[in-house]
């Protein structure tokens, strides 16, 4: 069986510490590679061999750091294909959706490439007679990335083409569920130009992360993942005096007013609760379904929930795939559960789907639920797959004040054909991304991506204009030479003159 590496200054290295792990063909329900787990000792030399090239790239002009992501662009739309086969291979997402999201890594490459553009600091002449000054924006040195199974092509490049093309060094962990992605990454970034040690991959699972919070030399992390996870990097990082953003969790909101193109809504609420087996961040896991939009809006959704297209992501035709692992199967099957017990209406059960020739497979069919109310653990917990439940409210008022409370603050929709309740909504709720009438608002790379509350511990968000702020530091310069302008001894504090 196939072994997923390291790869660190250019190379891939195989651990010493004797540990793996399975990486899973979730559609099969069979092994089909096994990962290393690094110990501390090669996440030291990933770190070191980071912090060792970063001088030299550090010092490379701006515009030759975005010439090499640009030959790396090119050749990640050459190797689109095999990316998304491999995301399906680990995954279980369909092809075309792997697909998608390796267009959507490879968008960030397009913004980063625009970096001598962004680096431009800011110059005032003469501030005060013969002085003047500047801002300029420098990089931190060994940031690391630790990214989650949901996404292993487009999450680390949220990260790594911004963090390089301000001249940082970086050590990506990767998520141990699909980790394969990370090296094909790490194989067209060598073959773009990009100097060995300039981009590690360590795989791993919290033995590497604690390794990584810990080191001296990492000066910051990116990570992405659950709450409870994200919560703990944060500390732990920050109380180490590096600067963390640190994206969560998730409960998505759908608001579906009375006045809603129904069909419109139906479409997007079928795409966004079951698209990825319900694995995105983005995922709506909940339609809060106003007025008497909830009958309309519950019968569809039935018919269209129980006629999904469930199969091995590599079918053509298939509109889901399976979940990632057995034991995500038997948790989302368990919460199913609950949510009878506690008295939602289960409309559609997907509990023990079965695929023809895939007996192993980790299969969920689509489930909905109806009448769900806040108290019930299937509204309150992150479900994480194909689940989708509908809360029912009289109006929007109502809606914005259980969006409000709730703990996650990711993205968010309302649709509607009413520009003033739009407006209003976009106004007044506290979430960090919002569609109207578009149910995944994901931001393009050239915007910033991040959620409010615990969906986003730290204050900047993801790529785009915050990811570049994020991996630079600001410095103000002030200069005057001496035939410019007289000196002399000053002990009153610095003013214009
Ligand atoms: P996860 O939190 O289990 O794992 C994320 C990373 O953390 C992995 O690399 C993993 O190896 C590491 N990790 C796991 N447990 C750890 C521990 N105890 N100590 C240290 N490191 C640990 O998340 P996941 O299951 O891979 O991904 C799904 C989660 O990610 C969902 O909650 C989803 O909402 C979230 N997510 C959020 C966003 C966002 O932008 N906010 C995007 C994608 C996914």
């Amino acid at each position: 069986m196939e072994t997923i590496t390291h790869y660190i200054k250019g190379e891939p290295v195989d651990t010493r510490g004797g540990r793996y792990a399975d990486v899973f063909n979730p559609a099969l329900g069979e092994p089909c590679a096994r990962v290393a787990l690094a110990t501390t000792d090669e996440v030291n030399a990933a770190v070191a061999a980071a912090a060792a090239a970063f001088p030299a790239w550090a010092a490379t002009p701006a515009l030759a750091r975005a010439r090499v992501l640009f030959r790396y662009l090119q050749l990640c739309q050459q190797h689109t294909d095999e990316f998304a086969a491999m995301v399906t291979r680990e995954h279980g997402k369909t092809l075309s959706d792997a697909a998608g999201e390796v267009a959507r890594g490879i968008e960030v490459v397009e913004f980063a490439v625009g970096i001598p553009q962004m680096l431009k600091g800011e110059f005032t002449d003469q501030i005060a007679r013969g002085i003047d000054a500047w801002s300029m924006r420098q990089p931190l040195g060994v940031v690391a990335g630790i990214t989650p199974f949901n996404f292993p092509v487009m999450v680390p490049m949220w990260m790594f083409p911004i963090a390089l093309a301000c001249g940082n060094t970086f050590v990506l962990k990767p998520s141990e569920r699909d980790p394969s992605a990370s090296l094909l990454h790490a194989r067209l970034l060598k073959e773009a130009g990009l100097p060995d040690g300039v981009f590690n991959v360590v795989q791993g699972d919290k033995v590497a992360v604690d390794a990584l919070l810990d080191h001296p030399e990492v000066q910051a992390v990116s990570f992405v993942g659950s709450t409870p996870i994200a919560e703990y990097i944060y500390a732990r990082g920050s109380a180490g005096g590096k600067r963390v953003q640190a994206l969560g969790g998730a409960k998505n909101h759908m608001v579906v007013m009375p006045d809603a193109d129904m069909g419109m809504a139906v479409d997007a609420l079928i795409g966004a609760a079951y698209g990825s087996a319900g694995e995105r961040c983005m995922a709506i896991s909940v339609a809060v379904a106003i007025g008497d939009a909830g009958d309309k809006l519950v019968a569809e959704l039935a018919k269209r929930t129980a006629a999904l297209k469930i199969g091995d992501g590599t079918t053509p035709g298939a509109e889901m795939g399976p979940v990632v692992t057995s034991a995500a199967k038997q948790r989302i099957e368990h919460l199913i559960g609950q949510g009878v017990e506690q008295g939602a209406t289960l409309v559609v059960d997907g509990r023990g789907h079965k695929v023809d020739g895939r007996d192993k497979g980790f299969f969920i069919g689509g489930t909905l639920f109806d009448h769900v109310t806040p108290e019930m653990t299937i509204y309150k917990e992150e479900i994480f797959g194909p689940v989708l439940c509908v809360v029912r409210l009289p109006d929007v008022g109502s809606a914005l004040e259980l969006i409000n409370k709730n703990e996650y603050g990711n993205g968010v929709a309302v649709f509607t054909r009413d520009g003033g309740v739009a407006r209003e909504f976009v106004r007044q709720v506290q979430v960090g991304m919002v569609g109207v009438n578009v149910p995944l608002p994901v931001p393009m790379a050239f915007n910033s991506f991040g959620g409010w509350k615990r969906s986003l511990f730290g204050d900047h968000h993801a790529y785009g204009p915050e990811g570049v702020r994020f991996y630079t530091r600001h410095k103000a310069v002030m200069q005057r030479w001496p035939n410019t302008a007289s000196s002399g001894v000053e002990f009153a504090f610095p003013q214009m003159k």
